[in-house]
């Protein structure tokens, strides 16, 4: 966080005056049926649509909460962050809508598809380090040389809270919801989803998923406190990475308010990512379709009847998606409303 001052805790209150505060920038994302996944399950689900966020995902919730919390100086002089993925995309987006400038520090071991990426968004690259970590030292390093304000993916409260706003929305659009599921990461977005959806409503069910190789948040927590993990490649991707072993906010979080993680492998995941491009006309990256495996997978009278699943992002290169799409056409769930005789 900016100028060293850590919040202690993300509470309620900061997840309301999130909501304010990236109204212009961040979507209020609609919760809609799905039709086929509730014929399948019996039950009630729905789909919250974070695929329809400008940069495709829900990060930009976070990174605009934190941006804007920034003084008008600090803004001026821009921010700095280390994510390659949707959290590096949607910073650079925010900075470029409100009068900033994003720096975003990335190893020379990522690939030129994330790099050209990145840099469509017209923010500042600077590529050096083997390593994650060292690009976050780098940005650190800025921090300090700089005075650039570093938006953290995981250690800051402002993008917990922004992350916060999507779980007032949901209860508003299915106040009756009686479990909903979140992919998990380094597990921002499901600390502040939790932590707005327990306030409200307790006995509301809040499941986790993560694949079921390399899963930080889940392993930390059967451990007691942050591990390290090894990263294995996975369909999922934006969940791959640590939670950091200092970390501030989310293994707390996560540990206080959420009631489960559930596992996926990878077959699971690619047959969620054909469910949503068959069944539901969705484009999921394999991240934003765990929910959907998670769902299709568990043991579903552990869910409830009213279910909603949050679907996080939709980047995917289309060559991949249309290879899962074409390998599991037969294997995934009838449509329910696939033309009625
Ligand atoms: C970042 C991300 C996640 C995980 O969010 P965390 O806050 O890191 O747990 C899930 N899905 C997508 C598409 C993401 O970009």
């Amino acid at each position: 966080m900016a100028n060293g001052a850590q919040k202690v805790t993300v509470r309620l209150a900061d997840i309301f005056a999130a909501r304010a505060r990236i109204a212009g920038i961040a979507r209020r994302t609609p919760l809609v049926p799905s039709q086929a996944l509730s014929a399948r399950t019996g039950g009630e689900v729905r789909l919250k649509l974070e695929t329809l966020q400008d940069t495709g995902a829900f990060k930009v919730r976070g990174a605009a909460n934190a941006v804007l919390s920034l003084s008008d100086a600090a803004r001026a002089r821009g921010v700095v962050t280390y994510s390659t993925g949707n959290h590096g995309r949607a910073v650079a987006y925010v900075a470029q809508r409100s009068g900033s400038q994003a720096t975003v520090c990335v190893s020379r071991q990522v690939t030129q598809g994330k790099i050209a990426a990145l840099e469509a968004t017209g923010c500042r690259l600077r590529i050096e380090g083997n390593s994650q970590d060292e690009a976050a030292q780098l940005a650190a390093q800025l921090e300090r040389d700089e005075g650039l304000s570093v938006i953290d993916p995981i250690n800051d409260a402002d993008v917990i809270a922004g992350h916060g706003t999507l779980g007032l929305e949901l209860l508003e659009d299915m106040a009756e919801v009686d479990t909903v599921v979140v992919p998990v990461s380094g597990g921002g977005l499901i600390s502040g989803v939790a932590l707005a959806i327990k306030a409200a409503n307790p006995d509301c069910r809040v499941v986790g998923v993560s694949m079921d190789r390399g899963a930080a948040m889940f392993e930390s927590q059967t451990a007691g406190e942050p591990v390290l993990v090894e990263e294995v490649t996975s369909l999922a991707d934006s969940l791959q990475g640590g939670i950091l072993l200092d970390n501030k906010y989310s293994f707390a979080m996560v540990r206080d308010f959420v009631d489960e993680i559930v596992l996926v492998d990878e077959d699971q995941i690619a047959r969620a990512m054909a469910h949503a491009y068959w069944n539901e006309r969705l484009i999921l990256e394999g991240a934003g379709a765990t929910p959907i495996a998670a769902l299709i997978t568990a043991d579903r009278a552990k869910f409830g009847e009213r279910i909603a699943l949050v679907l996080t992002g939709n980047a995917v290169d289309g060559a991949v998606l249309a290879d899962i799409a074409l390998r599991h056409r037969h294997a995934v769930a009838p449509a329910a409303h696939s033309r009625a005789a």
